[in-house]
């Protein structure tokens, strides 16, 4: 079959063949993703009724003998369209990239080399790496299997894992689920490892077979989304009932009917926010971006949103707290304590008898001391790299047995500042430096034949490997969380000796683990147990094993973390840990970080079963440590918490947090540490595990929230003026104060780019120091509705003023309607800056958003222009203004925005926002 595949397993495909076999046989993909239809964009700008009414009239208008006009009402028409596809291309364009970004990986062998690919580029001949947390990329034949077990249940529907072992040939055609040396598309690794040749990709796969029977739907609606377009159907409504009264008044007035009629509909186009949505897309798609920046990879477009109203976060501690760059300093024997110097993953310091480490001492003379080590390192599959070579995707450089690169289970996710690096999980990495600074090479004690894992998990929080050492007989190596180590030795080995572990001395070790534990260091036990081979591999859990002693690992915390809980503190969210370790070291780095607070409780996930779901809740909510959790606490502490009313953001990076991080408001997976099934269960992925990033997200998520209110009230307030300014000079009996044209230009100048600016406004100081959004809040609370009404009003009443104030003077109606013309988009353009502040005009500076100023000088430019420029002026009814004429638009505009902006200012004292 490898033959018939042309591929070496153990150099993979190269890149060049792996290209071409991707040309030929597609993408590993169950549906050819639709791009984007550019066409079938613009053509959808025209899809809004009142803009067909339009083109309508226009024609009609036209055919009247009305040239000109129509002509100008189609430019405008079309650039008003083209505008709209631009942000609307942009928004799908960002979307589609967004997939992409979060598209699953797959590990495959290329080059001789392991890489990363999207599962997407993986072709049939692809050596494919398989682990626990991993969804099967394409239909694979099995080469080699350790303790594999596949959850087939997408496939078949069967939810009972399936064992798979390799290499086995089997008399075809069998079942699917009887295929035991097959992995397929889709179906999930539960256990073990593997690796394999893909013999079938995309559409050709067993999955591809049904697939058409699977709709493939991504949401990229959001709430908020949907609350605009509601919003929007709402306001077409109002928009359509106020033109109808402005035509109806005009009428009555003596105007005639078509005259109005144009005029009408021309209001309607203009006052219905129908570019709404697409801003809202286009600034949440934006966000995204800037998130990404940031390093949170947003995986579902909803995530935005609530982010900024999240209220709790439960956050892993090791790798997102912490750095998980592990150093053993400190063990104990049953010969006593000792003490081990060095920093990182750099294989040199001391061995001591004091913590003061003035007192050394040589290990070699402690057979103790070399016996925890050693069967330490027995019980870990991590390598120790040094400096400036083995990338983690190079295989070794040593000479090394067949498939011997696949012993990862966890990739170090941060080299040592030594440049020392590990090669494998940091907590075993740390074991094996220790014993490399007492002259133990892990590559020569390992050279014994493997004879059987029993793997980490985050339940057993233990782990052995058995190797043979002649004879028919064997070793097991154990090591892990103390009591699960404890618990399971009967014997102790005492300076050569092994004696008895009586029930006295076990409640000695555990308190002397206990107190390490309260010194902030992660506290693992070491084991062993010698016997026949054929005993040690039937063995289903450790048992009957000889304690050797205890390890105390230091994990620095991740230097900005204590900064970034002050701020979401601050931002009014709590911050619990969570985590599979040890209640003492999880409480001391919590203090240390200012998670635990002074009245915070710690809770165990012995704690957590004893407690039923309502005295959970009530307790969760005043918790800030839960130690030794199992992933199925996590999922009732989300449940417990969200039934208490948070909005809950929870980390994770194992299979088993799925259910957690599907539960939580936000899911969020590392992207470093955690597992393709994590990942594809979560809404944000960390790309680099940090808890600092979780709060960068929060920020971006209020700021976003922020930014859509403003330019909703920008735009709504726009809208208002526009069509009060007609209604109340219709009903006052005066004369028309804008022509069509000009109506549409208002528009056409007003609601594009500076909105979109608004919508992109920088993060506000003070964003951090609120409440969370609410997530039931109206988008019009907080006084927004009567900002929009009140500015409405403003803009109305200045561009009145203006028009009234130079009729009365004599004007000609052209000069008049010129001046109401330029004193609307002004105000307009003022107000764009009103509306970036809860409180005052002057609370920041126009310049930390330049696109603004720009897109406002823009559409200034755009105003000056068609009045300036006679061609256009002529078409659009105005007249050249006078210097004079410009600084009173200037000044009538301005004026009471200023006025405003003062009095916000002087009335300080008032909090810029009231508490929720
Ligand atoms: P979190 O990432 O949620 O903060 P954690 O990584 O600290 O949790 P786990 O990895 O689930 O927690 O580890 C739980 C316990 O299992 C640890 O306290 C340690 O005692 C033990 N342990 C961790 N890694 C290993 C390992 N490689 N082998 C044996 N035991 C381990």
């Amino acid at each position: 079959m490898l033959s018939a595949l042309a591929v070496d397993p153990e150099q993979g495909l190269d890149g060049e063949e792996a290209a071409r076999r991707r040309a030929s046989v597609g993408p590993n993909a169950l549906k050819a993703a639709g791009g984007v239809d550019p066409a079938a964009i613009f053509l959808g700008q025209f899809r809004d009724f009142m803009v067909l009414v339009l083109l309508a009239a226009t024609f009609i208008s036209g055919l009247l003998g009305e040239f000109v006009d129509a002509v100008a009402i189609l430019t405008i028409l079309l650039l008003n369209a083209f505008l709209g596809f631009v942000q609307e291309y942009r928004a799908e364009r960002a979307l589609e990239a967004l997939g992409k970004m979060a598209a699953p990986k797959a590990e495959v062998v290329r080059d001789g080399r392991r890489a990363l690919v999207p599962a997407e580029d993986v072709v049939p001949g692809d050596v494919v790496v398989l682990k626990a947390g991993d969804r099967v990329p394409a239909d694979v034949r099995l080469l080699w299997t350790e303790g594999l077990l596949v959850d087939e249940a997408p496939l078949t529907g069967e939810s009972v894992p399936v064992e798979k072992r390799a290499p086995a040939v089997l008399p075809a055609p069998r079942p699917l689920g009887d295929r035991t040396n097959m992995a397929f598309m889709g179906t999930l690794i539960l256990k073990g490892r593997a690796t394999g040749v893909a013999v079938a990709t995309g559409m050709a796969t067993e999955m591809g077979k049904i697939a058409d029977l699977i709709a493939l739907t991504e949401e990229t609606d959001t709430p908020l989304k949907r609350r605009i377009r509601h919003l929007g159907r709402v306001l077409v409504w109002i928009a359509v009932a106020l033109t109808a009264a402005v035509t109806g008044l005009g009428v009555l007035d003596g105007y005639p009917f078509e005259e109005m009629f144009l005029l009408g509909v021309t209001l309607a186009v203009a006052a219905i926010p129908e570019g709404l949505p697409t801003i809202v897309t286009v600034v949440l798609a934006l966000g995204v971006s800037r998130m990404q920046k940031k390093k949170a990879l947003v995986r579902r477009l909803p995530a935005v949103e609530t982010l900024g109203s999240t209220t709790f976060i439960g956050t892993d501690k090791t790798g997102t707290l912490t750095l998980n760059r592990m150093t053993l300093v400190q063990g104990r024997t049953a010969g006593g304590a000792f003490f081990v110097s060095g920093s990182g993953y750099r294989p040199e310091g001391g061995f001591f008898l004091d913590p003061e480490r003035t007192a050394p001492f040589d290990p070699e003379e402690r057979p103790e001391v070399m016996a925890l080590l050693t069967y330490g390192v027995l019980a870990s599959e991590a390598r120790l790299l040094p400096p400036e070579t083995g990338d983690r995707t190079e295989g070794p450089k040593r000479p090394a047995g067949r498939f011997r690169w696949l012993g990862l289970r966890r990739k170090a996710r941060e080299a040592a500042p030594s440049g020392w690096r590990i090669d494998g999980d940091p907590t075993e990495g740390a074991i094996v430096v220790a014993a490399r600074k007492a002259g133990l090479d892990e590559e020569a004690l390992r050279r014994r034949k493997r004879a059987k894992v029993l793997p980490f998990d985050s339940v057993r929080r233990r782990m052995s490997i058995v190797y043979e050492v002649g004879g028919g007989r064997g070793v097991l190596a154990a090591k892990g969380a103390f009591e699960a180590i404890l618990d399971r030795s009967a014997a102790i080995f005492d300076g050569g000796a092994v004696r008895r572990l009586g029930d006295a001395e076990r409640r000695r070790w555990a308190e002397e683990a206990e107190a390490m534990a309260a010194a902030g260091l992660r506290v693992l036990a070491v084991a062993y147990r010698e016997g026949p081979l054929e005993r040690l591999r039937g063995l289903e859990d450790e048992a009957e094993l000889v304690f050797v002693g205890l390890v105390g690992l230091i994990d620095p915390p991740r230097p900005d973390v204590p900064a970034a809980i002050r701020t979401v503190q601050a931002a009014h969210i709590r911050v619990a840990m969570i985590t599979g370790d040890h209640r003492e070291t999880a409480r001391a780095i919590a203090a240390d970080l200012g998670i635990l607070r002074p009245t915070g409780r710690v809770l165990t996930g012995e704690d957590l079963r004893r407690l039923d779901g309502k005295a959970l809740s009530r307790l969760a909510v005043e918790t800030d440590v839960f130690a030794r959790v199992a992933p199925e606490d996590k999922l009732r502490i989300v449940q417990a918490l969200r039934a208490a009313g948070h909005i809950v953001a929870m980390t994770g990076d194992g299979t088993n947090d799925a259910p957690a991080l599907k539960a939580a408001d936000i899911g969020i997976a590392m992207g470093q540490s955690g597992t393709e099934v994590a990942k594809e269960a979560a809404d944000v992925v960390l790309l680099d595990d940090h808890f600092a990033t979780i709060e960068a997200a929060v920020e971006e998520g209020r700021t976003i929230y922020e930014n859509v209110r403003k330019f909703v009230r920008y735009l709504l307030a726009s809208n208002v003026a526009e069509i009060m300014v007609m209604l109340v000079a219709f009903a006052l009996k005066w004369p028309v104060p804008l022509t069509p044209l000009m109506i549409l230009w208002i528009n056409l100048v007003t609601d594009g780019l500076p909105a979109l600016a608004l919508g992109l406004d920088p993060m506000e100081r003070d964003v951090m120091n609120r409440p969370p959004i609410s997530p039931s809040e109206s988008l019009f609370a907080r006084g927004l509705g009567w900002k929009i009404l009140s500015r409405g009003a403003l803009i109305t009443g200045v561009t009145l003023w203006a028009f009234s104030e130079r009729l009365a003077a004599g004007a000609p109606l052209g000069e008049a309607q010129t001046v109401a013309f330029a004193t609307l988009i002004v105000a307009q353009l003022v107000h764009v800056f009103d509306a970036r502040n809860e409180r005052s005009l002057f609370d920041r500076s126009p310049l930390d958003n330049v696109p603004l100023v720009l897109s406002v000088l823009v559409s200034f430019a755009l105003v000056v222009l068609v009045i300036a420029w006679p061609p256009a002026a002529r078409i659009f009814g105005a007249v050249p203004l006078s210097a004079e004429d410009w600084l009173r638009v200037i000044g009538y505009s301005a004026a009471p925005f200023v006025l405003l902006g003062l009095f916000g200012r002087l009335s300080s004292g008032r909090p810029a926002r009231p508490e929720a």
